[in-house]
This record gives structure tokens, C-alpha cells and sequence, in this order.
């Protein structure tokens, strides 16, 4: 028997529908590549938005098609998400921190049919559009005063391309399984893949995320969305923000430390959400400013991910911000939130390195995503804390496969997705990250987590950024480097860095190496890129060797 509700699609123009009904004057603030900041509402955004949709029916978008955007965050992004989603067609966020190559690939692989992008963009944009084959439009997202003088056929001004349209517009119903955005993997290794998201699987994702247990955001929060709206559609808080009428600060591309304080503090942000290393940036702006109190924002909740959550950074934004570290592990597979760490009341008896140790661990499950680790022959092991394996997942928000089929069938036998990382799962459903397949370190035929050893290594008070990568060892396989990147200013030596690892990490986890290094090489996701140092260490002797 079939039950008797309205059968009613799950599509993302419902979003911003109401928002601009229910939360009309509540800002969305932007700070431009042009330089001012912008302000405007969720009923502005929704006018903008419409106008975008109809755009793109003037310059021959058809529903299904893909349009591309190489861009910060900001209003004029937050509107092409759903102008043109919501007019059926596909965002495609592009990384503009990946290789040109790789966005030559990505664009003409997608089959952009327009490219919308920053104007801190243009030169690149330049260099691109010969190669470019299925873009037929290119729009500069700004106005007429600031258009970029480049060479490019069918350049547009984003501002004049939407005034030009009414914004009367009645946005179309569809399958609610049709496809909205598309954002490619990074390819670390490989080419990039892409992962296509649907309507359904976006809503469904935002009505997760703001439960109280995961993010938590309501209408009375002001987010500062500093992940980008080109990594995992910015962790869905563009959608997120909507669904509750929350005021959203976007600080274009304004990352470095002082930036992204001074907007905090001057809009009163109550959340944020980012990857670690821009708290790094922001640390070591306040390092240097020591009269500044963070306290004075009154920020309540930080949310990282995409990097594991070092004690320091967590310990920092409690002490100094007073805020709490809502850390979350996914990726962009899996849109991208698959666990969140929240604490249970039973922890409330816990204080100190107990709780400590419960807070860093990456998060439990949300509704929706199913978990399971199994070892190398597919069998599933215990949720006992110590038992490690490959982590799959399988949700209305996972990936089933990649774009156009690259990849080939990617879920195991019972429609799990293979993540890549090795992960323990404790008797509480607490996932632990011990590392990504291809990074953890194989010593004796036992691994070693690179992730908490750079996690004790970040916790000496000398020491700014930590990466361990293994280097053949001719007795044990593999064994552990450490590299790392001094604070500035400060002393530090490896016996000082060993002696603090080792009152904090097992006797045979211990690197066999340290080297100091300027600085540390990431990837476009602000992750550590672990091939180019393995690459720039291969011919390191360790001295054990
Ligand atoms: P990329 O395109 O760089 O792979 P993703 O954001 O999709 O970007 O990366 C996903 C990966 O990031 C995960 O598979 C995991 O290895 C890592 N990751 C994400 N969140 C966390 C976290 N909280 N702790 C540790 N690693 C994480």
C-alpha cells in the first residue's frame, strides 16, 4: 500500500525560495576581489539568482548542461549556485588552485558550455580559452568599471548579463534526481574524477547537517564560510544558510590571517568552518598581534575538516576563542559530510586527556551514512577502537560512481564506496582517521598513522606545521621521516622534537629523521601533498638505514 503524501521533488531553488520569504533582510555579506565589501539580503539573493536562471536561457543553457565557474566566495557565486541549479543546468565549481593542465582537463572533460569567473582570474582565463573547446561564453564576475582587458572570444560583464533580465522568473520543477553541481576530485594521483550531485542528495545533505549534532546552524547564526564554494560545494553550507535563513559573511579571496580576523570580529561571527590550514594563517596573524583577545568576536564554534584536527588548533580555538571545535571527516565523494565529532552526555564525567582523546577523534555517524572497515580481503572488522581497515560508506549522499563512468564500477558488493582511508571505528561508533591508504607507513608489518604523529609533532610549542612520510628501510620495510616547519623566532632542534614525541607516542613510532623545512607543500584542498614530499625525500638516508 502506498501511503497518501504529496509527492513533492527535493529541488534547491526550494531553498533560496525560502529563504527570501521567510528571511528576507538577513545579510549576506562579501568581501570582492575588487576590494569594498558588498551587502545584500537572502530576498536580493534570490532576486539575483532568478535573474542568473534566466541569463542562462538567454545564452542557450539547456537543463543537463554544465557551466562552469572559477571563483571565490561571494553573492555572485552563491546566485550562479542557484540560478543554475535551480534552473535545471549543472554547476561546475572549478579549482582554480589546481595545475592549468588540470583545469584545461576538467573544463573540456565537463564540457563547460560557459565559464563564469573571478576577475583575479583573468590571466589565467587568458592563457586557458584557446584550449577550451565547448565554451561558446566567458563572464567576468564583476561590473562594467572593473572588466579585465583580456583576450577572450564572447567575453560578458556578469553584472550587465543579469540586469538585463527581469528576474520575473518561476523556477522549473524536475526530477529530483536530476543532476545540480559537479566538482572534481583533485587527483592527487590520476586525473581528476568527477563527482555529480544531485538535487535529492543536496537536500537531504543540508537537512543533516544543520541537526543539532552535526553543525547545528539556525537563523540566529552568522557564518563565516571561509572553505571554498570550489572544494565539496564549501562543505554545503551556501545550501545550509538558506534552509534556515542564516546571515552568511563570504570573504572572497581575503584568506590571509588578518582578513579573515578583521571580518569576524566587524560582522560577529558566531561559526565558521575550515580547513586547517587557514586557522594556521590565522594563528600566526594573532601570534604576532599579541594584544589582540579573540575573545571579543565571540565566534562559538569552528568547524574543520578535510586534515586531521591537531590537539593545538582545537586546544587553541577553546582557550583563546573560547569556542568549540566541531571537527568533521569527508570528502568530496561524499558531499562531503560523512561523520561529525560531537560529544555524547555520557562524556560530560570526562575531563582532561580523556576527553581530549574522545574531541580529536574525526566524528560518529550522521543519519543517512552507513560505515563499515574491513581488512585486505573484504571482511568486515570489529567497532572495537583498535581494529583498523579500509573505511567504505554508502548514504543518499555518497557517490554510486564517478562522471562518464571514469573509474569504472567503484562500490563494493554490498554498494559500499571504498573512501581510501584506513580508519578504526570505536564501540561508540567514533571513526578515527589513522591515515589515507597511500600515506600510512608500513614498518615490521605493522602500520604506523602519519596523522597522529604530526599530531604530537604540532603539539611542541617550536613547531608550526608537521608532515611524517616513510622512506624504504632495508630491515623494517618502511620507517618514518618527519618534516617540519619551525615557528618563527623559535629554537628548536630534532633531539627536542624527538624527546617531546616520545612521551607522547609509541617507542616504534618514532621518527627515525627529523628535517626543518621553510615551508610545506599542499594540495589545491590545503591538504598536505604527501607525493611531492616523498618525491623531494627520496634520496634521504635515514641514519638508521
Ligand atoms: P581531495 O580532492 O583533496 O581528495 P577531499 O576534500 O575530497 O579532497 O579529500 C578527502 C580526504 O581528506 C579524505 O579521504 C581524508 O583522507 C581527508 N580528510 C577529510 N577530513 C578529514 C579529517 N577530519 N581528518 C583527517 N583527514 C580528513
Amino acid at each position: 500500500m502506498q501511503g497518501l503524501m504529496q509527492d513533492r521533488p527535493l529541488l534547491i531553488s526550494s531553498l533560496i525560495e525560502h529563504a527570501a520569504t521567510f528571511h528576507p533582510d538577513t545579510e549576506i555579506v562579501s568581501r570582492l576581489p575588487e576590494g569594498p565589501t558588498h551587502r545584500t539580503t537572502w530576498r536580493g539573493l534570490r532576486d539575483r539568482a532568478r535573474q542568473v536562471a534566466q541569463a542562462m536561457g538567454a545564452l542557450g543553457i539547456r537543463p543537463g548542461d554544465r557551466v562552469g565557474t572559477l571563483a571565490w566566495n561571494s553573492y555572485r557565486h552563491l546566485a550562479l549556485y542557484y540560478g543554475v541549479s535551480g534552473m535545471g543546468a549543472v554547476l561546475h565549481t572549478v579549482n582554480p588552485r589546481l595545475f592549468p593542465e588540470q583545469i584545461d582537463y576538467i573544463i573540456n572533460h565537463a564540457e563547460d558550455q560557459v565559464l563564469f569567473f573571478d576577475i583575479g582570474f583573468a590571466p589565467l582565463v587568458a592563457q586557458l580559452a584557446p584550449r577550451l573547446k565547448s565554451v561558446r561564453a566567458f563572464v567576468a564576475m564583476t561590473d562594467r568599471a572593473h572588466m579585465p582587458a583580456i583576450e577572450v572570444p564572447n567575453l560578458l560583464c556578469f553584472e550587465e548579463l543579469l540586469d538585463a533580465q527581469s528576474g520575473d522568473y518561476v523556477w522549473p520543477e524536475f526530477d529530483e534526481k536530476s543532476a545540480s553541481s559537479l566538482c572534481y576530485t583533485s587527483g592527487t594521483t590520476g586525473n581528476p574524477k568527477g563527482v555529480l550531485y544531485s538535487h535529492r542528495s543536496t537536500v537531504l545533505h543540508t537537512l543533516m547537517e544543520l541537526a543539532p549534532d552535526t553543525f547545528g546552524i539556525s537563523s540566529s547564526e552568522t557564518v563565516l564560510l571561509i572553505v571554498p564554494m570550489f572544494h565539496a560545494n564549501a562543505w554545503g553550507t551556501p545550501y545550509a544558510a538558506a534552509m534556515v535563513g542564516a546571515k552568511l559573511v563570504l570573504p572572497g579571496p581575503h584568506l590571509d590571517g588578518q582578513s579573515v580576523y578583521n571580518l569576524m570580529r566587524d560582522e560577529r561571527c558566531t561559526f565558521s568552518q575550515g580547513v586547517p590550514t587557514v586557522w594556521l594563517m590565522l594563528f600566526q596573524y594573532l601570534d604576532a598581534h599579541p594584544q589582540i583577545d579573540p575573545r571579543e568576536i565571540g565566534v562559538k564554534r569552528i568547524g574543520i575538516g578535510g586534515a586531521a584536527v591537531s590537539r593545538a588548533v582545537l586546544e587553541r580555538f577553546e582557550r583563546d576563542f573560547g569556542a568549540e571545535v566541531v571537527q568533521g571527516w569527508g570528502m568530496t565523494e561524499t558531499s562531503p559530510i560523512g561523520v561529525i565529532s560531537k560529544l555524547l552526555p555520557k562524556h560530560a564525567e570526562l575531563d582532561g586527556d580523556a576527553l581530549l582523546k574522545v574531541k580529536l577523534k574525526q566524528g560518529r555517524g550522521v543519519w543517512g551514512v552507513d560505515l563499515k572497515i574491513v581488512d585486505a580481503a573484504g571482511q568486515t572488522l570489529p567497532w572495537d577502537g583498535v581494529a583498523y581497515g579500509h573505511l567504505h560508506v554508502r548514504g543518499p549522499w555518497i557517490c554510486s560512481g564517478y562522471f562518464r563512468g571514469e573509474g569504472g564500477e567503484v562500490l563494493d558488493a554490498e554498494g559500499y564506496f571504498p573512501t581510501g582511508d584506513v580508519a578504526t571505528i570505536d564501540p561508540d561508533g567514533y571513526l578515527q582517521l589513522v591515515d589515507r591508504a597511500k600515506d600510512v607507513i608500513k614498518s615490521g608489518g605493522e602500520w604506523i598513522s602519519s596523522i597522529d604523529v604530526e599530531n604530537a609533532a604540532c603539539s611542541h610549542p617550536g613547531l608550526l606545521e608537521a608532515a611524517v612520510i616513510g622512506l624504504p628501510h632495508p630491515k623494517w620495510q618502511e620507517r618514518p621521516l618527519l618534516v617540519a616547519v619551525k615557528r618563527p623566532g623559535a629554537e628548536v632542534d630534532a633531539a627536542s622534537v624527538l624527546a617531546h614525541l616520545g612521551e607522547r607516542i609509541a617507542k616504534w613510532w618514532l621518527p627515525d629523521d627529523v628535517v626543518f623545512v621553510d615551508s610545506l607543500p599542499h594540495t589545491a584542498t590545503g591538504k598536505l601533498l604527501k607525493t611531492k614530499l616523498r618525491e623531494q625525500f627520496k634520496d634521504h638516508r635515514l641514519p638508521t638505514a
